[in-house]
């Protein structure tokens, strides 16, 4: 049995920036590969999106304005003209052209825009409150037609390849540092094998899962940015996670089922256990003030007062109006016993979104050779400190498409040789999933306590003490443990953690 595969591209990751790219070098006829470490390739942070995605005109003057002053005048400019000039024609492209992707239209068929936080005025296109899942879905229709496309679930990848690290001869040491491919974890057959590839593009996603409380999916542990960041690439910007003020406060399993802002685009209030309207204290643009402002609010008025959490008032709409508005929130919150249109819904911040990651220039590309990375795994300066909400499908999505486009020049060399690339020696061990489940707790509990909302020397220090120690300790363990997707997931883990903790810590040094 083979234990290597080649390809031209080989894409890690089945979100929205990986389905875009997939999509645009399918037309080139190219040979890639679409891997997914989940059993549904649905199974991501873009098929989670509730409330939208930009859809901007040429003539939108505001979109600077507006993505500046959510981030407190951080962000890449570069990043944010890449978006105006490119964005418009990719969704017409790829979302209504080619998927097909259903948005919520008025009466007489003519799409129906909504405004979230921070936004001048409406110009966000959604499908009810489940927008994320409407383009999961169609992408992944639509990739059924994609012939030179090669889709593989539960396969996990665990580390680039870089023949300068994996190869066989000591005088690959001597080329430049590149990537080749990946190795890759097979769930199934339970062996690790090569990819190897022209060009890797990495769409792994973020890393918010790393807190104890988060609205994202699973797969957000950070794999990416450290398989970047162990072959040599750079990080950006890790220090600012973007916590997200309104997660609905009931029973959690750690996902906090999340109370999209397009509630309070519609005219939900804030209030506190006083029933006091309290954003009135923090910002002139009240519940729509940038999501960082309104986190550190909420977490303001909570531990001043010792209250568990703070409500959104939503109950001036009528009920037919949110059933039909928003149908997932009402079901989970009527899941929950609450109606929305008669009772305050209890709400707490969580984290949400990975602002910074892999260093990337406005073609994808790192700063190792023919190593790319798309989405919310890398780090275009879109966002700077803070995003501008319904940012980030569009960012995926037009940085998706641009890369592949960009790198269809320059696909002409060979595939490495896989003769000349080490094999994956594992041990066989059975991993001890106990050790890995206590240890994922210490990572999200000192994410949440240490490095979350509110950061100080004092406690980044205790984390980085923490996560240092951890990390030594996982170095050993998975060492000698048998390959798993979860122990994987942990070793990526504390890396990352490390990474977010040592960048705050040099932020709150300057
Ligand atoms: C609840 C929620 C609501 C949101 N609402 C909005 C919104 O309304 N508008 C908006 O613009 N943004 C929204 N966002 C943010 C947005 O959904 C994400 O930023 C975006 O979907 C990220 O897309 P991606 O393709 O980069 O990554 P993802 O969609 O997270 O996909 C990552 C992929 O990589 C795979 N993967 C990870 N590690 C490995 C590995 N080691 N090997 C193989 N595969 C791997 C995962 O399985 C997955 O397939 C929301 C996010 C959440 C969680």
């Amino acid at each position: 049995m083979k234990n290597y595969l080649e390809y031209d591209v080989l894409i890690i990751g089945t979100g929205i920036a990986g389905l875009s790219s997939a999509i645009k070098l399918n037309e080139s006829g190219k040979k890639v590969a679409l891997i997914t470490n989940r059993s549904k390739p649905e199974e991501s942070n873009s098929y989670w999106a509730q409330g939208g995605i930009i859809y901007m005109d040429s003539d939108d003057k505001l979109i600077d304005d507006d993505i500046q002053a959510a981030s407190n005048q951080t962000s890449n400019s570069l990043a944010i003209e890449h978006i105006e000039e490119n964005s418009k024609k990719i969704v017409d492209e790829v979302l209504f052209k080619k998927a097909g992707t259903t948005f919520t239209k008025d009466d007489n068929g003519k799409l129906k825009f909504t405004q979230e936080a921070a936004h001048s005025f409406p110009r966000i296109i959604y499908n009810d409150d489940a927008t994320g899942k409407a383009i999961e879905i169609s992408l992944l229709n639509y990739l059924e037609k994609c012939e030179h496309v090669d889709l593989f679930t539960q396969m996990t990848a665990v580390d680039l390849i870089t023949p300068s690290h994996h190869g066989i001869e000591i005088h690959q040491r001597y080329e430049t540092t590149k990537v080749v491919g990946a190795y890759v974890f097979d769930q199934k057959k339970e062996k690790v094998i090569k990819f190897l590839a022209q060009k890797t593009i990495l769409a792994t996603g973020g890393a918010n899962a790393l807190y104890l409380h988060h609205t994202n999916s699973p797969t957000t542990r950070g794999d990416g940015q450290a398989m970047a960041r162990r072959a040599g690439a750079e990080l950006s910007n890790m220090e600012f996670i973007q916590f997200h003020p309104t997660t609905f406060y009931g029973p959690s399993h750690h996902r906090r089922f999340l109370i999209s802002e397009a509630l309070r685009g519609e005219g939900a209030k804030l209030v506190n256990g006083s029933g006091e309207r309290f954003m009135k204290k923090y910002h002139d643009d009240l519940e729509l003030a940038p999501r960082d402002v309104v986190s550190r609010a909420t977490i303001n008025e909570m531990i001043e007062n010792k209250w568990d959490c703070v409500y959104l008032d939503i109950t001036n709409e009528s009920k037919p109006h949110l059933k039909k508005r928003f149908p997932n929130i009402w079901n989970h919150l009527e899941n929950n016993k609450y109606d929305m249109s008669t009772d305050l819904i209890p709400v707490v911040p969580a984290a949400h979104y990975t602002c910074g990651g892999i260093k990337v220039n406005q073609s994808g590309e790192t700063n190792l050779k023919n190593l790319y990375a798309v989405g919310e795994v890398s780090c275009t300066g879109l966002h700077g400190k803070n995003r501008l909400a319904s940012t980030s499908l569009l960012e995926g999505l037009t940085y998706g498409y641009t890369t592949a486009e960009f790198m269809l020049d320059d696909l002409n060399e060979d595939v490495y040789s896989h003769l000349k690339i080490r094999d994956w020696s594992s041990s066989q061990e059975e991993v001890d999933m106990s050790l890995v489940a206590q240890d994922k707790m210490i990572i999200k509990n000192t994410m949440w306590n240490y490095v979350g909302i509110n950061k100080s020397r004092n406690r980044l220090l205790r984390a980085k003490a923490m996560f240092s120690s951890l990390h030594e300790q996982v170095q050993k363990f998975y060492r000698g443990a048998a390959m798993h997707d979860e122990l994987i997931g942990l070793r990526n883990s504390v890396e990352v953690a490390l990474i977010i903790t040592n960048a705050s810590l040099r932020s709150v040094e300057n």
